[in-house]
């Protein structure tokens, strides 16, 4: 099978390594990808979000399956583009992907599944979104309706905050975004994801995660994409998954089916646990970066069976076939991140770390220039790794963590403290 995948993160560097293992694959295609990708897939470099390129790209290079890793191709139909032109891909079409892209068409898709959530209201007039503030109260939650890169939530803990918040949505601080918001009733519980492939009309969970979104230790700090991730999460038993997979991902996606919008990829379910009750807190309608990074470090070259099971409607009949293990990723970010930082830092002993099924630096955001690799972005390497316990895993991503020589970065010494 050739295959290609969209996308420059960790993630897709974590889908490459995993579909890469898998002797189905016979030749693998990144696009962007990044320095770590380059070692071991060949790049390719054209629009990722211009449907019609992608399409033109797959047919003159003989592509048999295309894998869509970020939202922003999804989001404008990239997936529906690659359909109308016969080619096989993994991810949801344009009017599925609304349950990433609008926060009030999933909280309808709940409405009619009966799928616990938080109560909310839907506003596109800032006067009545405060009149509902007022008369709820704080600790309340405001958020712009649309993709906001994570930075369209405010989590108000007293009234003024979230009266703030309308002010700035309905001024154009998060452009189109929040020319509508969403109020919802603050949740309280633990948090915890749950990734679940679909096909359409099956459905098959792939492993739990929590992550660490805060820059600094103990949680504390700015928000980020994330400052790392492990799985599973101890937090989502098996019991509470099975709710969670039958009050909320089974009714919500045959009500999406049922809409005439079947959905198809891999769905991110967000959710908040108390008193062994899952409620949903938002969806994504693909991996998370870093949860894929700790996702396919477990699962390995079979990533690449479930994905194509589910992109050809043949889930009920696939399975997962589950080691008795753990992962971690630690991510390293760039001295300054998630403010401004600096870039062109040299990274150096990358070429000392082990690189097996269980150890795996990931690329996230650099590139190779005269011979060295530089720092890009602002989360930059993904040190991941597996072992019979977190614990196991843990001591061994931190020891490739502190032996890659990196003045330019920093990191957390606390991932995965909630789960040990
Ligand atoms: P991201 O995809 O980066 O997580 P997002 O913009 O899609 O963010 P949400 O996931 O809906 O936004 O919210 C971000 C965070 O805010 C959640 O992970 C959760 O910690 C908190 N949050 C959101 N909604 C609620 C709620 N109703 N009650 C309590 N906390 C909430």
């Amino acid at each position: 099978m050739n295959i290609l995948i969209l996308g420059s993160g960790g993630r897709e560097h974590a889908l490459a390594w995993a579909v890469m293992q898998n002797p189905k694959c016979d030749k693998l295609i990144v696009c962007p990808g990044n320095a770590g990708i380059e070692q071991i897939a060949e790049c390719a470099s054209f629009d990722i979000m211009d449907g019609g390129a992608v399409a033109s790209f797959a047919e003159e290079n003989a592509i048999d399956f295309v894998i869509i890793g970020p939202e922003a191709p999804l989001a404008v139909g990239v997936a529906d583009r690659l359909r109308e032109a016969g080619v096989l891909v993994f991810g949801p079409s344009e009017a599925a992907a609304r349950l990433e892209a609008s926060k009030s068409f999933t909280k309808e898709i709940c409405d009619v599944s009966n799928a616990p959530t938080a109560g909310y209201g839907h506003f596109s007039d800032a006067e009545a979104a405060k009149a509902h503030i007022r008369a709820n109260g704080a600790p309340i939650v405001v958020k712009a309706d649309g993709l906001a890169a994570g930075k369209g939530v405010i989590v108000a803990m007293d009234e003024a905050t979230a009266l703030d918040a309308i002010d700035d949505m309905f001024g154009g601080s998060f452009g189109g975004a929040g020319a509508e918001v969403v109020i919802e009733e603050f949740m309280e519980g633990e948090e915890a994801s749950l990734f679940v492939l679909v096909d359409g009309e099956d459905v098959l969970p792939i492993g739990s995660a929590q992550d660490h979104k805060r820059v600094g230790e103990g949680d504390t700090g700015l928000n980020t994409g994330g400052m790392g991730a492990y799985s599973p999460a101890p937090v989502l038993s098996a019991e509470i998954e099975a709710k969670a997979m039958d009050e909320i991902v089974k009714p919500t996606m045959k009500a999406m089916a049922e809409r005439g919008m079947p959905y198809q990829g891999v769905l991110y379910a967000g959710l908040m646990i108390k008193d062994g009750q899952p409620r949903l807190v938002e969806y994504n309608v693909r991996f998370g970066d870093p949860e894929c990074q700790v996702l396919m470090m477990r699962l390995g070259a079979q990533a690449l069976d479930l994905m194509h099971a589910a992109a050809e409607g043949r889930l009920a009949e696939a399975q997962v076939n589950w080691g008795d293990d753990h992962a971690i990723t630690i991510v390293m970010a760039a001295n300054g991140y998630p403010g401004s930082y600096e870039k062109g830092t040299e990274i150096k002993a990358l070429e000392t770390q082990p690189e097996d099924s269980h150890n795996m630096v990931f690329h996230a955001g650099t590139k190779a220039q005269d011979g060295k690799i530089v720092a890009t972005g602002g989360r930059v390497l993904n040190v991941t790794a597996r072992g019979e316990s977190l614990q196991e895993a843990r001591d061994r991503a931190y020891a490739m963590v502190e032996s890659i020589d990196w003045p330019g970065g920093f990191f957390r010494r606390d991932i995965g403290w909630r789960a040990l």
